[in-house]
């Protein structure tokens, strides 16, 4: 955790994107800083993280953009996009409606970001499995027909976070290596 003075190998950036109130921040704060909050206030202003980590020898510094309260649909500026060599497609396991809107976050990023870009399907807080609203089967089949990448995490538990950013960031690694 945290930069030190090393040597810079790569910078991705990578963003998050998907309804508010799924998590997007708390799993970003988990994998940056290794914190959760239970009372996350809403993010202002678009903002990103960074964690730099060792892949096969190289430090890789991931640079992680958060949405900030521009959930709701083509609020997201191009901007956001710009650059992103991979993205984190987040929805609610217990809230129907983040994963229903799945396909618009997918379409919107498809038209706005490079087209090579590496996209992992998230379905965050799996600790409330005694909530959930969303077969793991719904989205594994969805993201394999899409191409994408899926995990389910718990920002909370630290379930799979650290798992979810290493599958994009070694995937982007060996597309430009
Ligand atoms: P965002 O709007 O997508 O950035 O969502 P936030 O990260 O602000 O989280 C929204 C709410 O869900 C907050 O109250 C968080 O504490 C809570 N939350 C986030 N991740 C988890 C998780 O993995 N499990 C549980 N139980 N709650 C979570
Ligand atoms: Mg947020």
């Amino acid at each position: 955790y945290g930069d030190s003075n090393q040597k810079i190998d790569y910078v991705f950036k990578i963003v998050l994107i998907g309804d508010s109130a799924v998590g997007k921040s708390q799993i970003l704060s988990r994998f940056a800083r290794n914190e959760f909050s239970l009372d996350s206030k809403a993010t202002i202003g678009v903002e990103f993280q960074t964690r730099t980590l060792v892949i096969q020898h190289k430090s890789v510094k991931a640079q992680i953009w958060d949405t900030a309260g521009q959930e709701r649909y083509r609020a997201v500026t191009s901007a956001y996009y710009r650059g992103a060599v991979g993205a984190m497609l987040v929805y609610d396991i217990t809230k129907r409606q983040s994963f229903d809107h799945i396909p618009r976050w997918l379409e919107e990023l498809r038209g706005h970001a490079d087209k090579n870009i590496v996209i992992i399907l998230i379905g965050n807080k799996s600790d409330l499995e005694n909530q959930r609203a969303v077969p793991t089967e719904d989205a594994k089949e969805f993201a394999q027909k899409e191409g994408l990448f899926f995990l389910e995490t718990s920002a909370l538990e630290a379930t799979n976070v650290e798992t979810a950013f290493l599958t994009v960031l070694t995937e982007i690694f060996n597309i430009v290596n």
